[in-house]
């Protein structure tokens, strides 16, 4: 039997984030080393749901790639032919093309092969399912009222304040995201990114603030974001709604999963960055495999890592 404890705490990533599974990353595009293991179980996650409740919470959507240099347009060039999956085309769109879709590309556009999850569907429908089983409780640390075999903490951020595992090195990153109610032809990127999701509503994003993590959305955020998004035209009378929330980075930009070292009954499954959308299926099914039948965890991801630095630090 399982049971979710869920405090409902402000300034959790899943309740902001886009969900955006990008298989082209960074400055340099490269497609992250885990990235055919994800894919294969976003894949399974999505038949899974299909069947069981007929909704398919990730949706494939293309994403405008904008080059913000010529040496930017010639790696995707060469990611499109090393990686012709990840890509709708290899054409890369001229500036001209761009304009055509309403984008400002002096360097051109890519098009890459790009996945959404529907995070706040997904959680409600979660929500649902385990309430009508009695398997959700309400309440911050509820777990201590039950006498639990084992409790996997999935505290986000939130993990530097349990004493089990505040040892464990996070680098939170708080991020906002804006929402305007505008149209917007596709969704479109060039690092700072655009996504339709309703007729006359897009989501823009986001910030990187190392300092001020707890905090809710500011003005010089929105500022930011506004200015960021200069290759798409933003009516700013249009932004409706703004919203912050912390992404919990590692220091090695791997997830954390493991056991507590001295009381076995305490896990850990946290440090998704800013791609849990991409990472958690796969990572949760490894995390199950890892509880429940001792199978060993990927070394990049298993917490033990860290045990050398833990030494250091006492
Ligand atoms: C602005 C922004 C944009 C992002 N965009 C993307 C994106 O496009 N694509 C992508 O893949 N990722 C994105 N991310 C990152 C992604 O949201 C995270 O990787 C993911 O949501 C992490 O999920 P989590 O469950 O580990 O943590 P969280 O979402 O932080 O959830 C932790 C939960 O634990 C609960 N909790 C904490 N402590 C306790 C306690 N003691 N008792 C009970 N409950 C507790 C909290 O209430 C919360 O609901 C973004 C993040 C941000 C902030």
């Amino acid at each position: 039997m399982v049971d979710v404890c869920e405090a409902n705490l402000p300034y959790h990533a899943s309740k902001v984030a886009a969900g955006l599974v990008n298989p082209l990353i960074g400055p340099k595009l490269n497609p992250p080393t885990d990235l055919d293991e994800c894919l294969t179980e976003i894949n399974n996650f999505t038949n899974y749901f299909q069947q069981i409740c007929g909704v398919q919470f990730y949706e494939p959507i293309p994403l405008f790639r904008v080059f913000k240099t010529q040496k930017q347009s010639d790696l995707w060039k060469k990611r499109s032919i090393t990686y012709p999956d990840l890509c709708v085309q290899q054409k890369i769109l001229d500036q001209k093309e761009a304009a055509h879709h309403h984008i400002n590309a002096p360097y051109g556009v890519g098009v890459t092969n790009c996945t959404r999850l529907h995070i706040s569907s997904f959680l409600a429908y979660s929500e649902h399912l385990l309430k009508e089983a009695d398997h959700w409780i309400t309440g911050l640390n509820a777990y201590e009222e039950k006498n639990y075999d084992k409790i996997i903490f999935c505290e986000g951020f939130r993990v530097m304040y349990n004493p089990w595992f505040s040892n464990i090195p996070i680098a939170p990153v708080r991020g906002e995201i804006l929402g305007v109610d505008s149209s917007l032809d596709t969704s479109v990127s060039n690092g700072t990114w655009a996504i339709p999701i309703a007729d006359n509503h897009f989501l823009a994003g986001s910030t990187w603030d190392h300092k001020v993590i707890e905090a809710g959305p500011s003005a010089e955020g929105k500022a930011q974001i506004l200015k960021a998004l200069d290759f798409i035209s933003v009516d700013t009378k249009k932004v409706s709604k703004q919203f912050s929330g912390v992404r919990t980075g590692t220091l090695d930009r791997n997830p954390i999963l493991g056991c507590h070292q001295e009381n076995k009954k305490f896990y850990i499954f946290n440090g998704f960055g800013s791609r849990g959308s991409t990472t958690i299926p796969l990572y949760a099914k490894q995390m199950v495999e890892y509880v429940l039948n001792c199978t060993p965890l990927p070394t990049r991801v298993d917490m033990t890592r860290f045990n050398k630095l833990n030494h250091l630090a006492q």
